[in-house]
């Protein structure tokens, strides 16, 4: 084969795959949203085999040498080569299973899922806790074909985060630890903000309307963007020009579905503006969970909590809502949106609490692969670190093990990646906030200003380069907790009048 010839091969072969990825993308989001669950079974047979024949097309021996031959050919395209040698070390995951296993992986994580939503409805554990055990077990034997020095739960840390491992997490959440938990010991103890507000009826139709005007502001066009409502709040896409997220209304919280639409819309922006010469390649991907919840936290957090944002939105809201927030000043309103105050649900959580929710997924996830802790009572496991980390009660498993789906279809090693995404996007938006007048332009209606410096810093080379190297080309200099923990304490220091606090105690 001459390399053109080899070239045409490589581009049938990522045409193919996209065919494959894109139609099982389709029915995962089908399943999350509207699918009726009594087609399940049929359906998730189904979904099983279509994800082994992508299995097989990806795992093609003819094709895995042709990319090792290419990979490193310096005559060949950097971008192109990039793509080759990020498939090659994917299939180099892989390979090492068989096609039957890896079929028989999908279909219990299809059933397992459906356990934990059972579960969950019911409210009781013990539905969950024989499928979650099948799941940890068959992860730990996949996990344990691949070769290579890093341990089985550095491996599952890897894939989400590549270059992550037990060492490097535990010093990012140890500095947390330190810094965190006496602010959050402050906090508590400090005179609360009232926020009853935001916890009042409000109508779900109205928070509909106030949506689509939300939506606008932030760029979601629906021209390549699609919004559905679910359980579970997620985004998934096709393709670059098909990004799909989903919210969930709640008739007594105001804040739930607008700061979680922010979010998801965060890691929809980031997909629709890769680079369109990536389309349908592995390069217009996110670089790795923590890059891509970095640009959701920043959209949520560092721009959508903050009052230049809410000087152009709230009167909106307001519009709306004349009777729950009519006498609701916007400085007021603000101030509710970021309260702190340790709660069970971590979607829910407030900025500073939210990474020790992490820390605590994260020590069970640990325990859970190292043999330390069982599955068996990991709801009461959880109730007492619950307690421990965060002070809280959980008064059932709904609400405390069988809040998050992720373990469902054997996604550990993922949660940290939450943490460490809002970490970076801290060290993001400080530069950003140096090249630009971001506050200028939320409180102008120009969220685009944003959206425009993130395309071209961060979201244009999708997996182009890695996360440390985009980290250096973005602000000049590698990642530092420092900037997310001073961040943390300056918000928070201010908003609860914690130094003015100390100055009378003196
Ligand atoms: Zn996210």
């Amino acid at each position: 084969m001459t390399k053109e010839e080899k070239l045409q091969k490589y581009e049938d072969w990522l045409f193919r795959r996209s065919a494959y990825q894109m139609a099982l993308a389709v029915i995962g989001i089908d399943k999350l949203t509207v699918a009726p669950p009594a087609g399940s079974a049929y359906r998730d047979s189904r979904t099983a085999y279509l994800a082994g024949e992508l299995f097989s097309i990806q795992n093609d021996p003819e094709m895995i040498s042709l990319l090792k031959e290419m990979k490193d050919d310096p005559s060949v395209d950097a971008d192109v080569r990039r793509g080759m040698q990020l498939y090659y070390e994917e299939a180099m995951k892989t390979m090492c299973i068989s096609k039957e296993e890896y079929v028989a992986a999908r279909e219990l994580a299809n059933r397992s899922y459906d356990a934990w939503l059972k579960a969950k409805t019911e409210d009781d554990y013990s539905v969950f806790e024989p499928y979650l055990k099948q799941v940890i077990e068959t992860q730990k034997k996949l996990y344990g074909y691949r070769t290579g020095d890093l341990s089985l739960y550095d491996r599952m840390l890897d894939d989400f985060e590549p270059g992550m491992t037990q060492e490097k997490y535990d010093r990012f959440f140890n500095a947390l630890k330190e810094r965190l938990v006496p602010l959050i010991r402050k906090v508590t103890e400090a005179q609360q903000i009232d926020d009853s507000a935001l916890f009042q009826h409000y109508d779900i139709d109205a928070q509909k309307k106030f949506m689509d005007e939300l939506l606008t502001y932030l760029c979601f066009d629906p021209s390549w963007g699609y919004q559905n409502e679910t359980e579970h709040p997620f985004t998934s896409w096709t393709c670059e020009n098909d990004c799909r997220t989903t919210t969930k209304y709640l008739e007594n919280n105001v804040a739930s579905a607008i700061l979680s639409t922010v979010h998801e819309v965060g890691h929809a922006t980031y997909e629709h503006d890769v680079d369109d010469r990536y389309d349908g390649m592995i390069l217009s991907e996110g670089i790795s969970s923590g890059m891509h919840e970095s640009q959701s936290r920043l959209f949520e957090n560092y721009l959508g909590r903050t009052e230049a944002f809410w000087q152009y939105n709230y009167p909106v809201l307001q519009k709306y809502f004349p009777d729950q927030l009519g006498g609701v000043t916007l400085g007021e309103f603000v101030r509710m949106l970021n309260v702190s105050r340790p709660s069970l649900i971590r979607t829910e959580a407030d900025e500073l609490t939210y990474p020790m929710h992490i820390l605590i997924r994260y020590e069970i996830e640990k325990g859970l692969f190292n043999g330390t802790i069982p599955t068996e009572g990991l709801n009461e496991t959880w109730k007492k670190m619950y307690k421990e980390y965060l002070g809280v009660d959980v008064p059932n498993d709904r609400d405390g093990i069988l809040q998050d789906v992720h373990w469902s279809d054997g996604s550990f090693g993922y949660f940290p990646t939450y943490a460490l995404g809002s970490a970076f996007s801290a060290q993001f938006t400080a530069k950003m906030r140096q090249d630009i007048d971001v506050d200028e332009a939320l409180r102008s209606g120009r969220f685009d200003a944003c959206v425009s410096w993130l395309k071209e810093h961060i979201h244009q080379y999708g997996c182009r380069y890695n996360a440390d190297e985009i980290m250096n080309m973005v602000c000049g200099e590698p990642f530092d907790v420092n900037y997310y923990i001073d961040y943390l304490e300056d918000k928070y220091t201010k908003l609860y009048g914690l130094q003015a606090e100390k100055e009378t105690d003196r």
